[in-house]
């Protein structure tokens, strides 16, 4: 395996110098065609926590790694590269880590915890999201329940406002329960366990039984509630579903053995992850750069942008965005303040434009989001893209900013 990962090393410098990038996922690959059980090898001595869901993963995988650096070196893939060969190169790149921290694909999180028995596994909020990739959110739900059952001594900390995530994890010993938030509601109009229709009220129950089940870690009024503590939070990442992020970070690292006080400090220095919520001028604009890509994500962020001057919308549809614009119909863009100015851009800018006809809303469609933000009023924007529609805009940003 020191061979395999030497040889990762070096593919992962070369593929940096050849094709830019990082070359996180280059490494992954040449170490697993090495040897295909580098993973457990990996991880075997190190205490890792898996954090998974629909939406999250990310930013709560960052906000966990900066709690945990209270303890000691942490890997990470900090990139989001979150399959085997994204888990195996941050493993590679930071073998003398005692701690890890792995964002991990829900459909992927089995044969991930199988191969590095997870301390702890984060489970987020599963909805809707590339559906052609994926599948139904029962299916997704029932592997990450199989997962899950496969490691009976691993601890979890999940989501209680999230039914689906409940009825994936009730009965399991061990459960932290935070109360996240769930703003999206499309995919728990009938209860996940039995079927029948459920009350969307925030206490939401079944005659079945399964009920949102007391949460161990709760936000009000500026303080984290625990078990046995009160915790000041201030982040400076934005939006309700960022805070929910930092319960489940925070109950987390608790579980390691660091204290919610030394959590939320490590917390706030979080400005910005992967470039997301990141403020960046360009000329005329300012742009507040946001990333959603699904439904239940848009549900969240539409709180942050519905009353910016500006809105730019920008969707790809390439593979690792999932091929298929349709979800673009569920996101609650009838939400939108009138007065909104709104931007429909990206690769995919005509399915965006179609459907913010459909929500009444005028817009401008330009495919180009550079020339697209150009006949945007000049001022704040904020852009909310999806995928590789971010990546890419970063990048362009990036480097008319180096010239
Ligand atoms: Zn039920």
């Amino acid at each position: 395996m020191r061979l395999a990962v030497g040889a990762g090393e070096l593919a992962s410098q070369a593929s940096r110098r050849l094709r830019g990038g990082e070359g996180v996922v280059t490494r992954g690959r040449v170490v697993l065609a090495l040897d295909p059980g580098a993973l457990s090898q990996l991880a075997a001595g190190r205490r890792v926590v898996l954090v998974t869901g629909t939406n999250g993963k990310t930013t709560t995988a960052h906000l966990l790694a900066a709690a945990l650096r209270t303890l000691g070196p942490v890997a990470h893939n900090d990139s989001g590269a979150n399959m085997v060969d994204g888990a195996v190169a941050a493993l590679a790149a930071q073998r003398d880590a005692p701690l890890a921290v792995l964002e991990v694909d829900e459909l992927h999180l089995g044969r991930i915890a199988d191969a590095v028995a997870p301390a702890v596994v984060v489970v987020l909020n599963l909805s809707r999201d590339q559906l052609d990739r994926g599948a139904e959110v029962a299916a997704v739900a029932a592997s990450v329940q199989d997962a899950l059952g496969r490691q009976p001594d691993t601890r979890i900390v999940a989501n209680r406002d999230d039914p689906v995530v409940v009825a994936a994890v009730a009965g399991r010993p061990h459960v932290t329960w935070v109360a996240a938030g769930a703003t999206w509601s499309g995919d728990t109009a009938v209860c996940p366990a039995c079927g029948r229709r459920l009350t969307t009220a925030a206490e939401w129950s079944c005659r079945c039984g399964l009920s949102r089940p007391p949460a161990a870690f709760e936000f009000r009024e500026g303080v984290v509630h625990g078990a046995r503590t009160t915790t000041p939070l201030h982040l400076q990442l934005p939006g309700r579903f960022n805070v929910g992020n930092a319960l489940a970070a925070m109950a987390a690292a608790q579980l390691l053995g660091v204290a919610p006080g030394d959590s939320a400090a490590a917390m706030a220095d979080v400005q910005s992850v992967a470039h997301r919520y990141a403020t960046v001028r360009h000329g005329r604009h300012e742009l507040r750069l946001l990333l959603a890509k699904n439904p239940a994500g848009w549900a969240e962020m539409l709180p942050l942008v519905r009353n910016c001057p500006a809105l730019l919308v920008v969707v790809n549809a390439r593979e690792a965005d999932g091929r298929d614009t349709s979800w673009l119909w569920d996101v609650p863009f009838e939400d939108l303040a009138p007065r909104t100015v709104v931007g429909a851009s990206g690769e995919r800018a005509a399915d965006v434009g179609l459907r913010l006809s459909y929500a009444g809303i005028r817009h401008d469609t330009e495919a180009d989001p550079l020339a697209a933000v150009e006949r945007l009023p000049p001022g704040v924007v904020a852009v909310v893209a999806n995928y590789t529609a971010f990546a890419d805009l970063w990048h362009r940003l990036a480097g008319s900013a180096a010239r």
